[in-house]
């Protein structure tokens, strides 16, 4: 298969790697330029459960400079950079390419349908884990699975076969149609310990240091849920919250995404996640008081890292 990722950071070189890994055509597309300059020159080095290797195989571009129209495009920019990432691949995309997303969030078959119709997109979610360690450097650890579904629900030859590919490439991947659920308890896990740790600098497991902290995250998982069912969206109460309890217990020392853009002085995913709850929240007259102050909480951080000044009165 003809493969371009776009966003080729943790998660994407992560799979454009093992992608490549099994033959396929990878063109990995991006705009941080050292990134792509180390890949070209060594190599994408990746280290998962099965070793430390360079995977020489792939090509990495700028957005420009891609050329030719993939049988897939996979979207894995943070979701703040979705619609202006895809504007820069517009050019490549063909009349049969399938467009999917994994990333995190609400609101991204929004965006990619400025593009290609509902009846292209594929939409899931990922429980795989992905960092940038430095430029050309992916690392990954454990077993993680992949859920999709094409977007308008039709059940395609091309969803099987993107879901063979994900499947050979060891990525865990299964078609599923109950994907919104796993999507909406997935926001409901990040809305609480994303936000509560980007405003306090908790790692997940200080969540836990008094009842406050806890009480918070289960009462966030509480209110997206109930936004999620009121949109008709089954989901796992339980088990999400029990998701949440096994994070703040075992993970020691995790900073959440969030947390991590917050202390490097970048913009988080918050209006994603947080800031799409409450938006669905307002439209279904759900109330989210704890989801909106934590929005509202990490909006005032990010004012604050860019600057954002008021004159005293
Ligand atoms: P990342 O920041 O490591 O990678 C994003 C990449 O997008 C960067 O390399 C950046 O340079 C690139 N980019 C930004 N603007 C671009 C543009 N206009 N054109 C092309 N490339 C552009 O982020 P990540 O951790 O890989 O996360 C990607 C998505 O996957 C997010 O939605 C995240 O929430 C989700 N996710 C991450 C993990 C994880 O463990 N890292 C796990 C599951 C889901």
């Amino acid at each position: 298969m003809k493969i371009a990722i776009v966003g080729a950071g943790a998660m994407g070189s992560l799979f454009g790697g093992l992608l490549a890994e099994r033959g396929h055509s990878v063109t990995l597309i991006d705009v941080n330029v050292a990134h792509l300059e180390a890949i070209r020159v060594n190599g994408l080095r990746l280290h998962t459960d099965q070793g430390d290797r360079h995977i020489h195989a792939l090509r990495a571009c700028q957005p420009s400079q891609a050329e030719g129209s993939p049988d897939l495009l996979l979207v894995f920019t943070k979701t703040l950079h979705t619609a202006s990432a895809l504007a820069g691949v517009a050019h490549l995309i063909g009349t049969e390419t399938q467009v999917l997303s994994l990333q995190n969030g609400l609101g991204n078959v929004e965006v990619i349908q400025r593009h290609v119709a509902p009846s292209r997109i594929l939409i899931g979610v990922t429980t795989w884990p992905a960092d940038l360690v430095g430029p050309g450097h992916v690392h990954s650890h454990g077993q993680g699975v992949v859920r999709l579904m094409s977007a308008d629900g039709s059940e395609h030859p091309m969803l099987a076969r993107v879901v063979q590919a994900l499947a050979d490439a060891g990525l865990a991947c299964t078609a599923d149609p109950a994907v919104w659920s796993a999507i909406w308890e997935k926001v409901a896990f990040n809305a609480a310990l994303n936000s509560i740790c980007a405003v306090s600098h908790c790692t997940v497991d200080q969540l836990g240091a008094i009842d406050d902290g806890r009480d918070l995250a289960f009462a966030v998982v509480d209110e997206v849920l109930a936004v999620a069912q009121a949109q008709g969206i089954a989901v796992d109460r339980d088990g999400c919250a029990a998701r949440v309890a096994d994070a703040i217990s075992r993970h020691v020392g995790h900073k959440p995404s969030m947390l991590q853009d917050v202390l490097a002085g970048r913009r988080t995913e918050v209006e994603a996640i947080n800031g799409a709850v409450v938006a669905a929240a307002d439209r279904s007259g759900v109330p989210v008081p704890c989801t909106r102050t934590l929005l509202r909480l990490v909006r005032l951080v990010e004012a604050r890292i860019a600057g954002v000044v008021t004159t005293a009165r």
